[in-house]
């Protein structure tokens, strides 16, 4: 295994924020992970089997992007489907059983220079780890109108592979104009009699070949120069008002899914300074592991994955990061913070 050394300093402004509450009372956890999705959850199943007491802090939207999901039809042994927010709430049962703690939070600053690391939650309480799993998700971008947000997971998507299949033989719209919506387009075709393509401009962003693929598929329609004004319908979506944007005119086109594939935003933010990202923000972790450029610290799920980002997947690696959380803690001859609590108290 390789051994990282702690990065020099040259992290934001936070570091002041972890330095005002510091305190010798702060909670000292072997394991901390961050995220409560299908990577968090996973790494902590695989933490709380090894005895390591993991501490999931979940954020403020336990279960990830499959919260937002009904049917989820492409997780492996649920033959039948099952929900999102049911399928997210069996992994929190089974990490839960073998006694990871899972519990409400969003560390909102970090100090990772200092052994152990230093967490600040919620602006209020530092939690110090030896060992942190990252596994905040992404976000999928939503062109931002209230109508819109108002009908995600009744027609409104951002994962046609999650939602593709609800709309056999019905008319769906894409938007966007990058690889991403390329492929959700060209997957859409597999149910969908017919895909419009609404992109901002008449050129597209999207690599040559999808592009090619796309533009020659013959249930495709691309709607240039244009934009979604309000998605309409009052339980599901029944039709998208567009504009374009050249002559402002206005025109309705009745769909009944709108597919929104404008990007995604990992949610490191608070990490920026601290750890190597790519020029969009993912963590960059080393070549078949989820070791980060901090030692002790991991990454795994969509916080790292800009390519796959399926639950499944995220599964995968949040398992990984736990393996590896637990090996670099060995390797390194850290106890368990609870046997050192259990120290304290004997004297
Ligand atoms: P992207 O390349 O950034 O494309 C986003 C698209 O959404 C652009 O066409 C952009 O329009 C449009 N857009 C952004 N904000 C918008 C808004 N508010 N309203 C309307 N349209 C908006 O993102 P991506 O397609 O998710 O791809 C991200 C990365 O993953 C890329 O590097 C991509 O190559 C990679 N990827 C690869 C594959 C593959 O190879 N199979 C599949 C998926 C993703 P403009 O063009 O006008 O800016």
């Amino acid at each position: 295994m390789t051994t990282q050394q702690p990065q020099p300093w040259h992290g934001p402004a936070n570091r002041a924020v972890c330095d005002g509450v510091d305190s010798p009372q702060a909670e000292h956890r072997s394991v901390v992970i961050l995220g409560g999705g299908p990577a968090g959850l996973t790494a902590a199943l695989y933490a709380a089997r090894a005895n390591l007491d993991p501490l999931v802090l979940q954020g403020v939207e336990p279960g990830g992007q499959l919260i937002t999901t009904t049917h989820v039809e492409n997780y492996p042994g649920f033959a039948e489907g099952i929900l999102g927010p049911e399928l997210m709430q069996r992994f929190a049962d089974q990490a839960a059983r073998f006694g990871a703690e899972l519990r409400y939070g969003s560390v909102t600053a970090v100090e990772v220079t200092q052994r152990p690391l230093h967490l600040l939650v919620d602006d209020d309480a530092v939690v110090l780890a030896d060992a942190v799993i990252i596994a905040t998700g992404a976000s999928a971008k939503y062109l931002g109108l209230v109508s819109e947000q108002r009908l995600v997971g009744r027609g409104v998507s951002a994962c046609a592979t999650c939602d593709g299949a609800f709309f056999r033989d019905q008319e769906v719209a894409v938007v966007g104009g990058g690889d991403a919506a390329m492929e959700e387009a060209l997957f859409l075709t597999r149910f969908a009699t017919r895909v419009y393509v609404i992109h901002r401009r008449n050129a597209l962003r999207a690599s040559q070949i999808m592009q090619e693929r796309a533009l020659a598929h013959p249930q495709i329609t691309f709607v240039w120069n244009t934009v979604v004004e309000e998605v309409l319908g009052d339980e599901a979506v029944e039709g998208l008002r567009l504009r374009h944007v050249q002559t402002d005119e206005r025109s309705t086109l009745p769909v009944r899914g709108l597919f929104v594939a404008i990007g995604h935003q990992p949610n490191t933010a608070v990490f920026q300074g601290w750890l190597e990202m790519d020029e969009l923000g993912y963590i960059r972790t080393a070549p078949g592991s989820t070791r980060t450029s901090v030692a002790g610290v991991f990454a795994a799920g969509d916080v790292q994955d800009r390519v796959y980002r399926q639950a499944v997947t995220a599964a995968g690696s949040g398992a990984m990061a736990a393996i590896d959380a637990e090996r670099w803690l060995a390797h390194h001859a850290v106890p368990a913070a609870s046997q050192l609590a259990a120290l304290v108290d004997a004297r």
